[in-house]
C-alpha cells in the first residue's frame, strides 16, 4: 500500500515540523510505530504521528485537515481489531504512546489522565492515596479507548460502567482546537464522546473519578476442564443469588504447552472463576463457600491490595495476536450454559468467557452520555490466538462460534469494548445512534476521525 498522492506534501510538512515524531513508510521505525498491541492486525496508515504534547496533536490534526487526510487516534492498539476493516491508506495514525502520565487529586478523588495512558499508570498513581480506579482485567489497556467505549471492570456490578466515572475530556476536534467538554462546557460533545470516543477527535486528557478502595477481596478458583460440566452450571446458578457487591467471570481456557507458562497452565485446559467482592472478609468467604465446595485445585481468594487486581485475570503481559468477539446475554438459563459449554470445545479456541454483569452496570445514570449501561446480565466472549495468517480463518470461526452458540439469549445491547470487526456495527449505539450521528456531523462534518467504533 502506498501513500495517497495528495498525502505526500502534508506528511513531508509534518516531518519537517515534528521530526522523528512523524514516522513514514520506509523509515527504520516504521514497523514498530505502526504495530498495534494486537499483533494479529496489520495496520498500514499513510503515516504514524507520535505526539508528545497536546500542541503536537493540534499540529497533526490541522495538517491532516488541510490535506484532506483522515486521523485515527490510538492509545495502545488493544482495540485495533475494531479498526481492522477500515482502510487507513489516507489516514494518519495518531499513536498516543508518548503522551502518558497521571496526576491524582486525593482530596476530590479524581485523576487527570493523559490521552495515551494505560490503567497501570492510574492504578500506580492512585494506590499511595488508598484509591483505585474502574480499570478492566488488564493493566496495559488504554484508559481512553476502554473508558469512552463503556469499560467493564470487576467493580461494575457495584459502580456501573467506567464511562460514567469520566468527568471531563480535553479533545482536539476536527477544526484543530483543544476543546474541553464536561457537563458544564460543550455538554453535547461530552455526551457524544462518552460512547463515540475517537470518532469525535483525539482525546489528549481526561478527568476520572477514583474509587475509595485500598484493598479488595479477590482471587481465582481453578479446576481442570474435565470439571466444566459441573462447575460452569453451578457458577451460573450461584451468580443468580449474589448481591451487587460481587463481580465475577467464568472461563474455559486452553493453554498450549509453552516453557514460559507456569506448570499449572502449560498444555492444560482449565476452568477458572475469578472476580472481586466488595465485602468484609467473613461475608466474602460466606458468599464464596458454595463454589469452594467444588474443591478447586487452586484457590487464591484473599484480601489483596487493590492495585494487584489488574494482574488477577492472567491476561497476556505482552502484545499478542488475537481475535475476539463478544455479546451481551439477557439471561443465562441452564440451556444457555449447555450451549456455551458445547462451543468451548471448538478447535483453536483459547478462551470462552462468561462475565456476570447486571447490577449497576445495567442501570443508566440520569447524567450518562451516549453509552451509559449494558442491557443484559451476562457477557459472553470468545478469544482465539492467531500466531500466523494461516490460523485466521479457524480463529474467527472459533470465536464467532462461542457467540453464535448463545444467540438465542443475546440482548440487543452491545458491549463495545468486546466487539471487534463489523459484527452488529449498524446497531452499535442503539437508541443513541441518531443523536450521535447528528453530533458527528456538527463536530466532524468531513468525517475526518476514523474510530474503532465508527459513528456513521
Ligand atoms: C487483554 C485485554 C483485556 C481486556 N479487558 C477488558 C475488560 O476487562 N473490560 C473491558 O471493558 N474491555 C476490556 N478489553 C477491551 C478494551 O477495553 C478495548 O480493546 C479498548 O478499545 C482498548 O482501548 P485502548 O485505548 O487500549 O485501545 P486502542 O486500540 O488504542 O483504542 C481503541 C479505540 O479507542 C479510541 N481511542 C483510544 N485512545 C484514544 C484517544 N486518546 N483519543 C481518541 N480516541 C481514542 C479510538 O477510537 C481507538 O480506535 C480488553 C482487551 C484486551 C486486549
Amino acid at each position: 500500500m502506498t501513500i495517497h498522492e495528495t498525502a505526500l506534501p502534508v506528511v513531508t510538512d509534518l516531518r519537517v515540523a515534528l521530526g522523528e515524531r512523524i514516522v513514514l513508510p520506509g523509515d527504520d521505525a516504521w514497523d514498530s510505530a505502526r504495530r498495534a498491541w494486537n499483533l494479529a492486525i496489520d495496520q498500514r496508515p499513510a503515516a504514524v504521528a507520535l505526539p508528545e504534547s497536546a500542541e503536537d496533536v493540534v499540529h497533526v490534526v490541522r495538517a491532516a485537515a488541510a490535506a484532506g487526510l483522515r486521523v485515527a487516534p490510538q492509545a495502545t492498539g488493544h482495540g485495533a481489531g475494531a479498526l481492522a476493516d477500515t482502510d487507513l491508506a489516507d489516514t494518519v495514525l495518531v499513536s498516543l504512546s508518548r503522551l502518558r502520565g497521571v496526576t491524582v487529586s486525593p482530596q476530590n478523588r479524581r485523576a487527570l489522565v493523559l490521552g495515551g495512558s494505560h490503567w497501570n499508570y492510574v492504578v500506580e498513581a492512585a494506590a499511595p492515596h488508598g484509591l483505585t480506579a474502574m480499570h478492566g482485567s488488564a493493566g496495559d489497556v488504554g484508559v481512553v479507548g476502554y473508558a469512552l467505549s463503556g469499560g467493564l471492570s470487576f467493580y461494575a456490578r457495584t459502580h456501573g460502567l467506567a464511562v460514567n466515572h469520566v468527568r471531563a475530556v480535553q479533545i482536539v476536534t476536527a477544526d484543530g482546537r483543544i476543546v474541553r467538554a464536561s457537563d458544564d462546557e460543550n455538554a453535547d460533545l461530552f455526551w457524544a464522546v462518552r460512547g463515540g470516543s475517537g470518532a469525535f477527535g483525539v482525546v489528549v486528557s481526561l478527568e476520572i473519578d477514583l474509587l475509595p478502595y485500598a484493598d479488595v477481596f479477590a482471587g481465582m478458583l481453578l479446576w481442570d476442564a474435565s470439571r466444566a460440566a459441573e462447575v460452569v452450571p453451578a457458577w451460573a446458578a450461584w451468580t443468580r443469588t449474589l448481591p451487587e457487591s460481587v463481580s465475577t467471570s467464568m472461563r474455559v481456557m486452553h493453554f498450549p504447552p509453552m516453557p514460559q507458562l507456569p506448570p499449572f497452565l502449560s498444555g492444560r485446559s482449565l476452568v477458572v472463576l475469578d472476580g472481586a467482592f466488595l465485602e468484609p472478609d467473613a461475608a466474602a468467604d460466606a458468599l464464596l463457600a458454595p463454589m469452594r465446595a467444588f474443591e478447586p485445585e487452586m484457590d487464591t481468594f484473599a484480601r489483596i491490595p487493590s492495585a494487584a487486581l489488574v494482574m488477577m485475570h492472567m491476561d497476556p503481559p505482552e502484545p499478542a495476536p488475537a481475535f475476539s468477539e463478544g455479546a451481551m446475554l439477557a439471561s443465562l438459563p441452564d440451556d444457555a450454559v449447555e450451549a456455551f459449554l458445547g462451543a468451548c470445545r471448538a478447535p483453536g479456541l483459547f478462551i470462552a468467557e462468561l462475565r456476570h454483569v447486571g447490577g449497576a452496570a445495567s442501570r443508566r445514570p440520569a447524567d450518562a452520555g451516549a453509552v451509559g449501561a449494558l442491557d443484559g446480565d451476562y457477557l459472553v466472549v470468545g478469544i482465539a490466538m492467531v500466531p500466523g495468517a494461516e490460523f485466521a480463518v479457524g480463529a474467527l470461526a472459533a470465536v464467532r462460534g462461542v457467540v453464535a452458540a448463545t444467540a438465542a439469549w443475546h440482548s440487543p445491547s452491545l458491549a463495545l469494548t468486546f466487539i471487534d470487526g463489523g459484527v452488529g456495527r449498524e446497531h452499535a449505539f442503539g437508541d443513541a445512534g441518531r443523536r450521535l450521528r447528528e453530533l458527528k456531523s456538527a463536530w466532524d462534518p468531513r468525517g475526518m476521525f476514523a474510530a474503532g467504533h465508527p459513528v456513521d
